[in-house]
């Protein structure tokens, strides 16, 4: 399908959508040999075209092909070398004690797919956000209709292309478009809904399936905050804050979106963090010609981030520029920044900031940290640089995010046994194995009991003084 020009229009797409529930009703999706198959299948087509489809990043956005081939391709040939050899059991029957009411009897659970699965992906990372839920999905054993970002063209493009090419075209399908494609898709039945990207069109897709019942996931992002005592060594966490922030330009959606800390340490962490960047993508000056930084997806994107710059005309953002501050849009490139003296009302402080923009932000203490954080909606992450423990325990009990990271940003997205999803704003279901696995099946329960002796009388009214007492 993906291969024709028009599979995105209305009447094609009905017809693939249709095409993928007979596959599906045919059983074909359900034995576990041929959902390794495919699994091989995506592997293949990784170790074949994996760098082809890095360069197709490269293309959209000027990703560099190492960070692609490391942050993209590697994690989903892990998280399939991580789900391949443990399906059996996962799709296997669980058998659970009954209560003893109902004795004789048996009971288990069992995974059965859902069905027929929609992968919506975004753009900034084109192939793991495509391809590790269609990983799951096939563990599972569903069909999979994905549909790529229409802001990453070039990306989107070549995955139509492969997929079929590699995977059963029966079972698989990818559909190319944006708002108008996405919205006519959304209109098709479909027994699951995968959705990551911001949370304005996350409300459109729930609403939508809310039409005909149908359950999504929602992988959203939020402004993840990152909370520093100074306990720790700092030149360390500069490093580890600067990577997560500046990796992709800052388009990563658990990336430490700004700092708290201590205004003891503010200028100086702030310091720190700016010589790590320098470190990583080159001098500010000359960071255009790095090769290590990405740019930013689109003009409209540019734009809305060079707006959250403090601006000298703009007293309220009159924000220190630490390093930074400045782009050329011609590249679509904006230099690493960081911001101190940030009031919490600026407005880079007012939305996700999905760029290499860093505000570092003063706040007396941990409990200050923590209420900051818990006035504002849940993130998608919350990373602690602290050695005190009592301050550790103090965010795992008293904060909620779809993460937390002690002194690590970004390491659970890398771990496939740990589950990846947010919590109320930030998104709703996860995956990564075993939660991906759960995700996209349905846990059905299973009794039996011998019809004789018939003990289940025991239940059955008219009702007795014994009864009461059962
Ligand atoms: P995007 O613009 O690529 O959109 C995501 C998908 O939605 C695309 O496939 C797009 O075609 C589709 N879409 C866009 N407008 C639509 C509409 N009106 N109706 C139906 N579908 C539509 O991506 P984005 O939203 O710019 O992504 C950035 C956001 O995604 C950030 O907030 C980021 O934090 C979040 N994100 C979350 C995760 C996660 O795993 N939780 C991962 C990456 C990005």
């Amino acid at each position: 399908m993906s291969d024709s020009d028009d599979s995105n229009n209305p009447a094609e797409m009905q017809r693939t959508v249709a095409r993928l529930h007979e596959t599906f009703r045919s059983g074909l999706t359900r034995p576990l040999r041929w959902r390794r198959a495919q699994l091989d299948a995506m592997e293949r087509m990784l170790r074949d075209h994996g760098v082809r489809l890095a360069e197709a990043v490269h293309e959209d956005f000027g990703k560099p092909v190492a960070e692609t081939m490391l942050m993209e391709i590697k994690l989903v040939l892990d998280e399939i070398q991580f789900v391949r050899p443990r399906l059996s059991r996962w799709a296997a029957r669980r058998p659970q004690p009954m209560p003893w009411l109902l004795w004789p009897a048996r009971s288990w659970t069992v995974a059965e797919p859902k069905g027929v699965v929609l992968v919506i992906s975004p753009w900034n990372y084109p192939v793991l956000l495509s391809l590790e839920p269609m990983v799951d999905a096939i563990a599972a054993g569903n069909c999979v209709c994905l549909k790529p970002s229409e802001l990453s063209p070039a990306t989107s493009r070549l995955l139509a292309r492969l997929v079929p090419r590699y995977l059963d075209a029966r079972a698989f399908a990818v559909v190319e478009g944006g708002a108008a494609e996405t919205g006519a898709l959304l209109e098709q039945p479909f027994d699951h809904i995968f959705y990551t990207g911001g949370g304005r069109v996350g409300r459109i897709v729930m609403e939508a399936a809310a039409k005909r019942l149908t359950p999504v996931t929602l992988e959203l992002g939020g402004k993840s905050p990152v909370f520093v005592d100074g306990t720790d060594d700092l030149d360390v966490a500069a490093r580890r804050i600067a990577w997560g922030r500046f990796v992709n330009a800052g388009q990563t959606c658990v990336a430490p979106d700004y700092v708290l800390t201590t205004p003891d340490i503010a200028d100086d962490l702030a310091r720190r963090i700016a010589r790590a960047a320098r470190f990583m993508f080159g001098d500010s000056a000359s960071a255009p010609q790095s090769s290590s930084y990405a740019r930013i997806i689109s003009d409209r994107h540019y734009d809305r981030l060079m707006a959250l710059l403090p601006h000298p005309d703009v007293p309220s953002s009159a924000a220190h520029v630490v390093c930074g501050g400045f782009g050329d849009r011609a590249q679509r490139y904006i230099a690493p920044t960081v911001l101190t003296h940030v009031s919490a009302d600026a407005p880079v402080m007012r939305e996700e900031i999905f760029g290499p923009i860093l505000p570092v932000l003063e706040i007396a203490d941990a409990a200050s940290a923590v209420a900051f954080i818990n006035a504002r909606p849940k993130p998608l992450a919350c990373y602690v640089f602290s050695r005190r423990a009592a301050t550790r325990r103090l965010f795992e009990r008293e904060t909620s995010s779809g993460a937390l990271g002690f002194d690590l940003p970004l390491g659970h997205l890398l771990s496939n046994r740990l589950p990846f999803g947010g919590v109320g704003a930030s998104g709703m279901g996860s995956y990564h194995g075993h939660a991906g696995f759960l995700e996209f099946s349905h846990v059905k329960a299973v009794t039996a009991k011998p019809t004789f002796p018939d003990t289940l009388s025991l239940v059955y009214p008219p009702y007795t003084r014994r009864t009461r007492t059962l």
